[in-house]
């Protein structure tokens, strides 16, 4: 059994993130709801705004699987309260969440300190418990597979402790992968922040960093004693680290999905010539984190084959960005949301759809891939 065609529907809830991915085998439909969360809907939605976004997920019937990449607000408080109880009634067969979460994980891995998610995070685990609760890692299995035959789904992060640890060395190069001036983060370079662990990454000053970074910073000069496992688990907390990044394939057709995934996540999976050809192929990219400057890699960039500055290339590159200008960021310091010179590069090579667009009275849009015989039409 193969899928003859696939839908995604992407809908604006302002800053955060909603996808319904059907897959469509002739008249039988398999969905799969990728996030559902938002920190501050679009301007001007009325009360009740995300109810309507879980009736309309709800409208379509059986919901498969949910998906939920990492446990920040914008991802996951559609899972709790009205909305949750909403997706909850779906029943899905398979809750997908990142290791991180796993009642198993190491203790200091679970995310103890964002209270207003508790009500979306024990639906998440009630919804797990009923049908099967699943926590991948990059490499392993996503738990999707029984559920979207014919369709090759890849666990591209986030990587366990052991494997970040692998690539450690490599964190040098996170300057040129960042949509920010070089000269920017040159100036941001200080010797604050501990010795001996990344002596060669640039380093921001606490002012013109974002307040998740600053928070970041504060902790690091804390714990600059103890143990790097400790270290690497409050970079996981802090930098959306923990998001999984789902890459699901069709013949030669593909999407990605990485959350809110940063450098050190994607850093794994560039580093293997595997997740490299996978990554290549790619032919819709959720983009990264709303846009954010540090979660794009350029290596990552670069890599899409399917990228054209000519717009009327058959198969060119599909980018959505779900994001909510102003409500993040510095326009100053060069870590405004979505980031000006990503928004740019995603205009100029691919084909960029972006939420906020969306008119008030249908805040979704599909896009239809077909998949005839595993080869697209796009
Ligand atoms: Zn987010």
């Amino acid at each position: 059994m193969t899928p003859d065609k696939a839908i995604l529907r992407a809908y604006n809830v302002g800053f955060g993130d909603c996808f319904l991915l059907t897959f469509c085998y002739g008249t039988e439909r398999r969905r799969i709801l990728v996030d559902f969360g938002s920190s501050a809907p679009p301007p001007g939605a009325p009360a009740g705004y995300m109810l309507r976004i879980a009736r309309d997920i709800a409208a379509g019937g059986r919901l498969h699987a949910a998906v939920a990449t990492h446990r920040h607000r914008d991802h996951i408080s559609g899972f709790g309260g009205e909305c949750g109880k909403i997706i909850a009634s779906l029943a899905p067969e398979a809750v997908v969440q990142p290791w991180t979460e796993d009642p198993q994980a190491p203790p200091g891995c679970m995310v103890n300190d964002e209270i207003e998610n508790r009500s979306a995070v024990e639906n998440l685990a009630a919804m797990g418990r009923q049908g099967c609760a699943v926590y991948t890692h990059a490499g392993t299995s996503s738990g999707l597979e029984d559920l979207l035959p014919g369709v090759e789904i890849h666990v591209v992060g986030p990587p366990t402790l052991e494997q970040s640890a692998a690539i450690r060395h490599e964190r040098t190069r996170d300057a040129s992968e960042f949509w920010q001036f070089r000269r920017f983060l040159e100036s941001q370079v200080n010797d604050a922040a501990p010795a001996g662990l990344f002596p060669h990454a640039p380093r921001f000053v606490p002012e013109a960093a974002p307040a998740n970074v600053r928070w970041f910073l504060a902790r690091a000069r804390r714990i600059r004693a103890e143990q790097r496992k400790e270290f690497v688990r409050a970079l996981d907390r802090v930098l959306n680290n923990t998001s999984i990044i789902l890459l699901f394939r069709v013949g030669d057709f593909s999407m990605l999905f990485p959350g809110d995934a940063q450098i050190e996540n994607w850093s794994w999976a560039l580093g293997q010539k595997r997740y490299r050809d996978l990554l290549r192929g790619v032919n819709v990219y959720k983009v990264g984190h709303h846009g954010s400057f540090n979660a794009t890699p350029r290596s990552l960039w670069k890599l899409f084959a399917h990228r054209s500055t000519k717009p009327d290339t058959p198969g060119r590159l599909l980018s959505l960005l779900s994001t909510r200008s102003g409500k993040h960021g510095n326009g100053d310091a060069h870590t405004e949301v979505p980031r000006r010179t990503l928004v740019e590069a995603l205009a100029r090579e691919s084909n960029l759809f972006c939420t906020q667009d969306l008119p008030k009275s249908t805040p979704w849009r599909d896009f239809e891939f077909p998949l005839n015989g595993g080869k697209s039409d796009e």
